[in-house]
């Protein structure tokens, strides 16, 4: 019994493996495939211009061209020049520039196309709540007066606009199946579900989003397959942004730079606690290398750390972080501080 079920559950995994690399094969190319068309569109159509143009002015002017129109103009000249009939001149040249500048643009286009699909997105989004329609009419500007709105963030658009620089991350909770080195460590934590049909597995994953200056999301999520429970994550990690403090609070440094946290914070997620400690400029990030991830996404440089209780689990231990960096902000501070401390972003009003 044992042999058949490991047998199944490996052509089982087998067989996910094959159908998540088909779709993402399957997306590539069609990603590709569309970003080419309108490349190869948009070139096109403006060389077309650019050559009917040059060749109009060429008629006009005779063969007086003394515009910056670089090799097309010379083209177009020599092949006036020449007598060749018009039409053959804009495929011609055509042909020979798409040979010559087509790898380097592409890459470039595709780039420029995916952020500008992005930009478009967020341009045509409809905001549904009250917090959302006053950052869209520039009511809210920043982020620091939306999350003390006093109002639920809850759609990700917000943070999108406000925080246009904005990071995100995956951390290592899960562990890979197998023999031969099994149990590496993976962003996605695989569980299965057993059902009369079969086993019906599912991913976790735990996303951490930030502008590595003062702010910070965690966000964690489960779906069927592993590209929904990443972008689930990730929107949960932007619902779930806060702003953090930030200070040279080591007596060992005092340099009044930004570069540490004030005082020493504690936080709790199931057996394991986490303490924070600032540290003079220079010492990096002391902590085990999740919480290094939360840590750099939220702009702290230099910290100490101590851990207690089960820190191999990683989706509570990175979580009692975040609640430690949430514990920055509850401390109330007296009026008059000698320590320079800083909320939020270095542009944030203080
Ligand atoms: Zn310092």
């Amino acid at each position: 019994m044992k042999k058949e079920n490991q047998t199944k559950q490996s052509e089982v995994q087998s067989q996910k493996s094959e159908v998540k690399e088909e779709v993402k094969q399957s997306e590539v190319q069609s990603q590709k495939s569309e970003v080419k068309e309108e490349v190869e569109q948009s070139e096109v159509q403006s060389q077309k211009s650019e050559v009917k143009e040059v060749v109009k002015e060429v008629v006009k002017e005779g063969v007086k061209v003394e515009k910056p129109a670089e090799k097309k103009a010379e083209v177009a000249k020599e092949e006036v020049q020449g007598s060749k009939p018009k039409a053959q001149s804009p495929e011609a040249v055509k042909e020979e520039k798409t040979d010559e500048a087509k790898p380097a643009k592409v890459v470039e286009t595709r780039l420029t196309a995916r952020a500008q699909a992005e930009k478009d997105k967020l341009d045509s989004w409809k905001p549904r709540t009250e917090l959302g329609r006053a950052v869209r009419s520039g009511d809210v500007t920043n982020m620091s007066e939306a999350l003390s709105f006093g109002k639920k963030v809850l759609e990700p658009e917000i943070v999108d606009l406000l925080l246009p620089n904005i990071e995100s991350d995956l951390m290592l909770i899960g562990q890979a199946k197998g023999k031969f080195g099994g149990g590496q460590r993976r962003i996605f934590k695989q569980t299965q579900k057993k059902t009369a049909e079969g086993n019906v597995p599912s991913f976790t994953t735990l996303a951490v989003v930030g502008n590595k200056d003062g702010y910070v999301g965690l966000g964690m999520a489960g779906s069927k397959e592993t590209v929904p429970a990443r972008d689930k994550a990730i929107r949960n990690a932007k619902l779930r942004l806060i702003k953090i403090r930030r200070s040279c609070g080591s007596w060992a440094c005092g340099c009044g730079t930004y570069h540490s946290i004030p005082f020493r914070v504690t936080g709790k997620c199931g057996s394991v606690r986490i303490t924070l400690l600032p540290a003079p400029k220079g010492t990096g990030l002391c902590v085990e290398k999740e919480c290094q991830k939360l840590l750099k996404l939220a702009g702290i440089k230099d910290v100490w750390s101590q851990t207690f209780g089960s820190t191999k689990t990683k989706s509570n231990l990175v979580t009692a972080c975040f609640e430690a960096l949430k514990q920055l902000m509850e401390i109330k501070l007296p009026a008059k501080t000698e320590l320079k401390i800083i909320d939020g972003a270095l542009n944030d009003k203080q």
